[in-house]
C-alpha cells in the first residue's frame, strides 16, 4: 500500500512568506512543520554569543569544533500551537528573528559541516513523511524526491517591506533600508555559495507572489498539495 502522507518542500528567497504558507498548510493537512531557516539562525546565534562571528571576523574552525555541542530541537508553544526553536535547552525563538542574527546567518549557512549536521537532522524529522519543510535546499538536497516542491519568489522590495513590517510590529528598532540591504545581501550569498546554493529544483512549481494576496497564494498551494496527495494515493 502506498504511504498516504507526502513530503512538501517549500523553498525560495528570504521573506517570500514561505513560513506563513507552510505553517497554514501543515495545520490544514495535519502535517509536521519544520522551519529549517530557524535551525541555521540558532547555530548563528550560538556563534554570535561565543564571539565566533561579528562584523569583522568569522572563526569557522572554532564553530566547527563546537558543532557537536550544539543541540537544536523544536517545541510546541501551547498558546499558539506553533513549533519554536530551542538551542541547548533555551527557547530562542524571539532572539533568532532579530535583524542582527539575519546579518550573519548566510555566512554561517555557507559552511559545509554546519549544513551537513542540519540536513541530517532535517532528513530525520521528515523520515515518516507528513511534513511541510521550508528553506532554501529542501527540494534540491534535503528531500530531492519530495512529492510536491514549491519555489517562492517576489521582488526584493516587496519582500523587504513584508520583513520590515514584521520586525517593527514586534517592536524592533530597524530601518527599511537596512532590511532591504539584508534581504539583497542574503539572496546573493545564498544563491552563490558552493554548497547547496538556493535554486529552483527542476520539478518545483514556481510561485511569484508579488501580485497575489495571501489568500490567493494559499489557495493555489493548497490545491497543489491536495492534487499531489491524491496522485500518490491513486
Ligand atoms: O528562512 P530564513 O530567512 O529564516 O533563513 C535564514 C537563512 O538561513 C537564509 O538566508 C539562509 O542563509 C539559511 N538557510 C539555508 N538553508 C535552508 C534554510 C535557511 O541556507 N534550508
Amino acid at each position: 500500500m502506498t504511504d498516504p502522507k507526502i513530503i512538501i518542500a517549500i523553498d525560495g528567497y528570504s521573506s517570500t512568506g514561505k513560513s506563513t504558507v507552510a505553517k497554514q498548510l501543515s495545520k490544514t493537512l495535519g502535517y509536521i512543520y519544520v522551519d529549517t531557516g530557524a535551525m541555521y539562525r540558532a547555530v548563528t546565534l550560538f556563534a554570535m554569543r561565543n564571539c565566533y562571528i561579528d562584523a569583522t571576523h568569522f572563526n569557522e574552525e572554532a564553530l566547527e569544533r563546537q558543532l557537536p555541542f550544539i543541540a537544536i530541537r523544536f517545541e510546541i508553544n501551547p498558546n499558539t500551537g506553533v513549533a519554536e526553536v530551542v538551542l541547548n535547552g533555551e527557547n530562542v525563538e524571539q532572539e533568532i528573528r532579530k535583524l542582527e542574527v539575519a546579518r550573519f546567518v548566510s555566512q554561517v549557512a555557507a559552511v559545509s559541516v554546519v549544513r551537513k549536521k542540519l540536513v541530517e537532522q532535517q532528513q530525520l524529522l521528515g523520515k515518516d513523511k507528513g511534513v511541510v519543510m521550508d528553506g532554501r535546499d529542501i527540494g534540491t538536497v534535503v528531500f530531492p524526491h519530495a512529492k510536491l516542491k514549491i519555489f517562492m519568489t517576489a521582488t526584493a522590495k516587496d519582500r523587504a517591506e513584508r520583513r520590515f513590517k514584521e520586525l517593527t510590529d514586534r517592536g524592533d528598532d530597524v530601518s527599511y533600508e537596512d532590511v532591504l540591504k539584508n534581504v539583497v545581501n542574503r539572496d546573493h550569498i545564498d544563491s552563490t555559495r558552493k554548497d547547496s546554493p538556493l535554486k529552483k529544483a527542476d520539478d518545483a512549481v514556481e510561485i511569484d507572489n508579488s501580485n497575489l494576496t495571501l489568500e490567493e497564494q494559499y489557495e493555489q498551494i493548497l490545491k497543489l498539495a491536495n492534487d499531489a496527495i491524491v496522485t500518490v494515493n491513486s
